[in-house]
């Protein structure tokens, strides 16, 4: 089979103009970058709001292996088979981040036939919206430094003197304003900053990007106005008496709002066969909230009769994370869900070493079930229908398909479907499509995991135990400082964003499978008041990744006319 990068080259690209005047864009809705990508015009969310909405799929999938599972590459088949089928269908992703793609994962454009295309323009930098986040969160760190470090040297009352501000009095060790970056880079994790004359100096750290509340606050937007208002509520850090500081009060709102005028806009693609897909926002749903942006749902509902979108790694966290926060944030809320599963995931949960993983093993394989019983159960606890995909890769046995697909349907999934769209593309992914279909004449009866309106403890003990599993929570005594400090701010009324493992239900990525009994240790609390979540922190969780041994980035490069090889 051909590499993704070759089957991306040699597919025939409609020009980008003709894929929005196909979705129903006007001409005045877009501007083309080039011929392949176009940012969508904020007009055209104005005008759509008023139409008729069309259905939301979620894609999400079992408990992944640091592979993936190939949830993006099911949104996509999915995507291309419905729109084969005549549906007016979008897929809505996000956009990937130069973390993973040159860390172990690669790129996320996708693979095989199934593929948003030119995938190399997907990977990278596309139009630059993470890096305009990066650019306006690193202003707000520039800002609160150079704040502390005028009005210390020049003390108050000069310091408003000369620039015509109150002095803001804000506390060098209580800065809650970290700075970003868009790469898997470990020596970023803990830094000293200020050093020299530069002060004052202080401890500090990076995070990746797609974790910077700034990505949340894209996402979660109904508009600019409502992004521009949640730009000034991000609390910075606070002053010597404990009073919050804001973005609003630092004066530095307007100007981030004005670096992401443009990466507000979702950016229009295409998969391999000429459906629509707009591409917005970051993943990592494991340390944000891993959806794409609900400016992008409503434009694609609007628009079609099916959105396809993707919630990041398995269903305790994009798919939780979509219905508690961002359903609350836009009212949308899934119609069916998708749940991606794959035999080789379902062994190495069952402990099978990645060496062996190939070889058929009902044994294992009934041991590894456990996980895709616990992801069913999970998304019908959210009153939606369920369609399990079952991805197929190459060495996948009949006999083992076959087995996963009936005890699939004796955990309660609505339907089963192989997938085979990574090898066939649209014709892989019918079957899958039709089933989802069927899955949308039923009405969803959704409900949120938990109501917000007992205050965030209720909320954190009804995610643990009802959430994952957990028998109880145990607060740190930092975190018990930070819910006091929540409450008092008025702020516990907020949904959470658990930042947890990927690897496992639980917070510990040991625990495979279906774990009970566990007590899911909080060890941090952290209010994000533009997002309008509270982020909290399940273990040692690092928000900024590092690159492994085997990198990425090795098998990159450039030929001599300038394009990319190695994806
Ligand atoms: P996820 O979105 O769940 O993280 P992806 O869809 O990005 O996963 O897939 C992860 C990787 O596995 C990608 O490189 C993709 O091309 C590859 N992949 C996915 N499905 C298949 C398949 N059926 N056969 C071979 N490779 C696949
Ligand atoms: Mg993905």
């Amino acid at each position: 089979m051909l590499s993704d990068i070759q089957i991306s080259r040699q597919t025939q690209i409609t020009p980008i103009a003709d894929i929005a005047a196909q979705m129903g864009l006007h001409p005045n809705e877009f501007r083309c970058y080039g011929t392949t990508r176009a940012k969508v015009d904020l007009t055209a969310l104005a005008r759509v709001a008023k139409q008729p909405r069309g259905k939301m799929v979620l894609v999400t999938a079992i408990t992944p292996t640091p592979f993936g599972e190939g949830k993006t590459v099911t949104s996509i088949g999915l995507t291309q088979a419905l729109h084969q089928l005549g549906k007016r269908v979008c897929a809505c992703l996000r956009q990937p981040s130069m973390g993973p793609v040159f860390g172990i994962k690669g790129g996320a454009a996708g693979g095989g036939n199934a593929q948003i295309v030119p995938m190399e323009e997907l990977n990278l930098h596309l139009t630059g919206d993470i890096h305009a986040v990066s650019a306006a969160h690193n202003l707000a760190a520039a800002a609160i430094d150079a704040r502390v470090h005028h009005e210390q040297r020049l003390g108050a009352e000069e310091f408003t003197r000369q620039s015509g501000l109150a002095a803001l009095h804000i506390d060098p060790q209580h800065i809650v304003w970290n700075r970003v970056m868009d790469h898997n880079d470990r020596a970023l994790r803990s830094i000293r900053i200020g050093l020299g004359n530069n002060g004052p100096e202080r401890q500090s750290s990076f995070d990746i990007t797609a974790a910077s509340e700034l990505m949340a606050v894209l996402a979660l937007s109904q508009d600019l106005a409502d992004m521009r208002r949640r730009l000034g509520q991000l609390l910075l850090a606070f002053d010597v008496n404990g009073v919050p500081i804001t973005a609003e009060q630092l004066g530095v709102a307007g100007a981030m709002a004005a670096i992401l005028r443009e990466a507000i806009e979702p950016t229009l693609m295409q998969t391999i066969n000429g459906a629509p897909c707009l591409i917005h926002t970051g993943p990592f749903a494991n340390i944000a909230h891993g959806n794409s942006s609900v400016i992008a749902d409503e434009i694609a509902l609007g628009l079609n009769d099916i959105v396809v979108t993707e919630g990041g790694f398995g269903s305790d966290m994009g798919f939780e994370k979509f219905c508690n926060i961002k359903a609350r944030a836009s009212g949308i809320h899934p119609d069916c869900v998708v749940l991606v599963a794959t035999l080789k995931a379902l062994k190495s949960h069952a402990g099978v070493a990645a060496s062996e993983i190939h070889y058929p093993n009902i044994d294992a394989l009934a041991q590894g079930m456990s996980n895709l019983n616990w992801h069913i159960a999970n998304v019908k606890k959210y009153g939606l229908p369920v369609v399990v995909a079952i991805n197929r890769f190459p060495d996948d046995t009949e006999s083992e398909l076959q087995w996963l697909t009936e005890q699939a349907l004796a955990a309660g999934a609505d339907a089963v479907e192989l997938s085979l769209a990574f090898a066939h593309g649209a014709d892989g992914a019918t079957d899958l499509a039709a089933a989802v279909v069927a899955c949308l004449q039923q009405p969803a009866n959704f409900t949120h995991l938990y109501s917000t309106e007992l205050g965030l403890l209720n909320s954190l003990q009804q995610l643990a135990t009802r959430g994952y599993g957990a028998s109880a929570i145990e607060l740190s005594a930092q975190a018990e400082q930070q819910l006091a400090q929540i409450v008092a701010l008025g702020a516990d009324h907020l949904p959470i964003c658990m930042a947890k493992t990927q690897m496992s239900v639980s917070h510990d990525p040991r625990l495979k499978g279906a774990p009970t009994d566990f007590v899911l240790p909080i060890v941090g609390l952290k209010l994000n008041a533009g997002a309008g979540f509270v982020t909290a922190f399940a273990g040692n969780i690092m928000t900024m990744p590092g690159l492994g041994v085997k990198p990425g980035y090795l098998k990159l490069d450039i030929d001599e006319n300038g394009d990319i090889q190695g994806f």
